[in-house]
């Protein structure tokens, strides 16, 4: 559960009478709106806030949320009203309140009392949820006023029911069921006052954090006029699987799976049992060994909603294939064989099942970038070592005196058994996608900032990065070469390696899809938004690893110019120690010729 509150003196104002309660941890929420002249107000707002705060938690779990939230409202109203007849400064003053208290993840109590306001957010609609204790509100529900009528009455703002008029409050609870993604606005009439129903739908259901969200809210009443003091809190709901994500979990997953024959086909055309990784196996064994395992991997993942199998998968295929100092090449065609695997797979599926296609094409198109960025992290792993090496034999040639390293080092890290250089199949291009899609993929990208921490520069730029990407309609590679660019920056031999870039994109894309996520939009669109992101953050994850290797191969050089060097120089010293030894002889012989060479050992000289 994600919360925020905050209040507002307005603009016209010179004192708050509001005050709120944010408990998330009794999941008890308030907000209360004092009246009464000479400043009693904001003191029966206070002290209500107080009491119902010190019942609530002392009593929390005790008792049904309904009847806690009731008999809090009633030590309020007790302990208002006594103090309104202790002192005739205070007499007459009230505060309105309106609380909600969660007895579980799902389920809230609300009670209120006056025209403090509880609305709910969900699927984008904002709805009410109290029912104002005005005058006008109680004829109107008579049948005595309209509503059009209501809203311009005179005494539209007069209550029919307070805490502190009397030792007991008249109390409105309801019980509510919510759902993951639902967000609840509890208010003050200094927001509804001066800010229309749709702005505050609108805000409410922007998908920002809570905290921008009040935030703005509070901007919305003081753009308003801000006439009154303005509080508000608002209350996320914790995510709960979206639907998609359940029918990948479970027809998805099913379906995929029942099309392993499909896959394992599609392998066998593509050549798979004659790539070298699998040289030696039997084709069958070949296809079991590595197709079958990697859709077996999917289909857990794709069950499970995690990464985690194709991650293990990838880095066992690329780690046994490096060290028995296989190249990239290979393993640059077995990825995009299981890339091709894959489409054949989704095309069967989207062509019986456009839905479950197109939301299944999003979580396989995850796995293919989790295969791909578990093997970039190996190969930036391995770049760190080349680092380290370079760094500790530089170290040495630099104490060697003037010896300048060679500079036509025959091989090249590029050449060497580790890089794996990815490769998209699709264009990134938005260029054909409805305008909801962009509208999903925009307002993605920035619940993604506004979830993206202070400190993660590059995560940050990262974002930026794909976002340049998916809204550039033409979306051609040099956009992402463009962009990697940008985010790679101008690395020199350091001690952190790439490793953080790549550690970087891996939160970009956590912090993207838990985003889209929190948007009230079909999930057909929002698979569609996803798969745009995706392509653009895979595209992005092969530029960057291109950049790698292009930077890696003159550091890989110079580190083969320096082992050249350093083994020159043994040689070289290698030639003057026999010189010395040689020289030894012929002046011992010289001094003692008596002395057989050979029983004195060396000579110091
Ligand atoms: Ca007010």
């Amino acid at each position: 559960m994600r919360v925020a509150g905050a209040s507002n003196v307005g603009r016209v104002r010179s004192t708050n009478e509001d005050a709120y309660i944010v408990e998330p941890g009794f999941g008890l929420f308030a907000v209360l709106d004092g009246m009464g002249g000479a400043n009693a107000g904001d003191v029966a707002s206070q002290l209500a806030r107080d009491t119902i705060r010190s019942f609530v938690l002392e009593r929390h779990g005790t008792m049904p949320a309904a009847a806690l939230l009731d008999a809090a409202f009633q030590a309020a109203s007790s302990a208002v009203c006594a103090a309104a007849q202790a002192s005739q400064e205070r007499h007459g003053m009230g505060t309105t309140a309106v609380a909600c208290l969660f007895e579980g993840p799902k389920r809230a109590v609300i009670a209120h009392v006056g025209d403090s306001r509880a609305y709910l957010l969900r699927d984008g609609m904002v709805q009410i949820l109290t029912r104002d204790h005005t005058v006008v509100e109680e004829l109107v529900n008579r049948g005595m006023l309209t509503p059009d009528e209501a809203a311009r009455h005179a005494y539209k703002n007069v209550l029919s029911r307070n805490i502190g008029a009397r030792p007991e409050a008249r109390v409105d609870v309801r019980e509510l069921d919510l759902q993951g993604g639902d967000r609840l606005l509890l208010c003050s009439d200094g927001l509804y006052g001066y800010a229309a129903l749709e702005s505050l739908q609108y805000v409410l259901g922007s998908g920002d954090a809570p905290e921008s969200v009040t935030r703005d809210l509070i901007e919305l009443a003081l753009r308003g006029g801000g006439g009154d003091n303005v509080t508000a809190i608002v209350i996320e709901t914790a995510q709960v699987l979206p639907s998609a994500t359940q029918v990948v979990r479970t027809r998805g997953a099913i379906a995929w799976w029942q099309r392993r024959n499909r896959f394992i086909a599609t392998a066998t055309d593509a050549g798979l049992p004659r790539n070298p990784i699998v040289r030696g196996l039997d084709p069958h064994e070949a296809l079991d060994l590595v197709a079958l395992s990697l859709c077996q991997a999917v289909f857990h993942d794709l069950e499970k909603s995690t990464g985690v199998n194709v991650w293990t998968f990838a880095q066992n295929l690329a780690g046994g294939w490096f060290d028995r100092g296989g190249g990239w090449f290979e393993l640059r065609a077995m990825l995009d064989i299981f890339g091709q695997c894959a489409r054949s797979v989704l095309d069967e599926i989207r062509a019986s099942d456009h839905h479950l296609g197109y939301l299944l094409d999003v979580a396989v198109t995850r796995a293919l970038v989790v295969a791909e960025l578990a093997i970039g992290g190996m190969l930036a792993e391995q770049l760190r070592e080349v680092d380290a090496n370079l760094i500790s034999l530089q170290a040495a040639d630099d104490t060697e005196d003037g010896v300048d390293a060679p500079r036509d080092s025959a091989e090249r890290f590029g050449e060497r058994p580790t890089i794996p250089v990815m490769r998209v199949d699709r264009p990134v291009t938005s260029s054909n996608e409805p305008i909801e899609v962009l509208s999903a993929i925009e307002r993605t990208m920035a619940v993604a900032r506004a979830r993206t921490p202070p400190r993660a520069d590059l995560v940050k730029r990262a974002l930026t990065a794909i976002e340049a990407m998916v809204v550039e309609s033409a979306g051609n590679y040099a956009i992402a070469v463009i962009a990697a660019r940008d985010l790679y920056g101008v690395r020199s031999v350091d001690d952190a390696g790439v490793t953080p870039l790549f550690e970087a994109l891996e939160q970009t894309w956590a912090i993207t899809t838990a985003s889209i996520n929190q948007l009230q939009t079909q999930p057909l669109t929002k698979a569609r938004a996803l798969r745009v992101i995706s392509t653009a953050h895979q595209q992005l994850c092969v530029a960057v690893t291109g950049l790698v290797l292009e930077a890696a191969a003159p550091y890989s050089a110079r580190l083969q110019d320096v082992r050249a060097v350093t083994a020159q120089l043994r040689e070289e010293v290698e030639r003057v120690e026999q010189r010395r030894a040689t020289l030894e002889r012929k002046i011992a012989d010289a001094i003692d010729p008596n002395l057989p060479w050979g029983s004195r050992g060396t000579t110091e000289w």
